[in-house]
């Protein structure tokens, strides 16, 4: 990951990047750095199945995921889960903090931006109907799998695969 080369608030050109990573500006003085982006994903399980998405935009288009995407500045990462959720299939879920099942660092578009992942255990609320979820733009097709078919699937991002296997193995509604 670059670091930051003109300072983002007034685009001045920072001094050169400290050890760290970290670019000061001489006009107004702040210091940049780029840390990971956090990103939330939800695994929600039904009768013995896992929900996965198909990608429906770059990066990693048309490969599998799971539902979520990243946090907005200063937003809770449970207020995150939910909102992408419901952006993405239209429905509610509801998780805790003790639902956080996974946390992985993973590389991510053609800069490599480096990614937090959290992903969380997810419970649907209400009566959905779940067979007929179908996505929005960021989501070309939505996937029941099994633990078994897990691992032919064709995930962009291995840790969302384990994060399917942990909560199939944790048992769901
Ligand atoms: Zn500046």
């Amino acid at each position: 990951m670059k670091p930051f080369r003109y300072c983002p608030a007034c685009a001045t050109e920072l001094d050169a990047a400290d050890p760290d990573g970290g670019g000061r500006c001489p006009n107004c003085e702040r210091s940049w750095y780029r840390n990971s982006s956090p990103t939330v994903g939800a695994a929600i399980v039904h009768n013995g199945s896992a929900l996965a998405t198909v990608r429906g935009r770059e990066p990693e288009k048309g490969r599998l995921d799971v539902p979520g995407g990243f946090l907005g500045p200063g937003e809770h990462p449970l207020d995150g889960l939910r909102r992408e959720v419901k952006e993405e299939l239209g429905i509610n879920v509801d998780a805790t903090v003790e639902d956080c099942i996974s946390m992985a660092i993973h590389r991510y578009g053609t800069e490599g931006d480096f990614v937090l992942a959290l992903g969380f255990k997810s419970s649907v609320s209400g009566e959905p109907s779940m067979s007929d979820l179908t996505g929005s733009d960021d989501v070309a097709e939505v996937r029941w799998v099994s633990a078994e078919e897990l691992e032919d699937l064709d995930f962009a991002w291995p840790h969302d695969r384990e994060l399917l296997r942990k909560a199939l193995r944790d048992g769901g509604s």
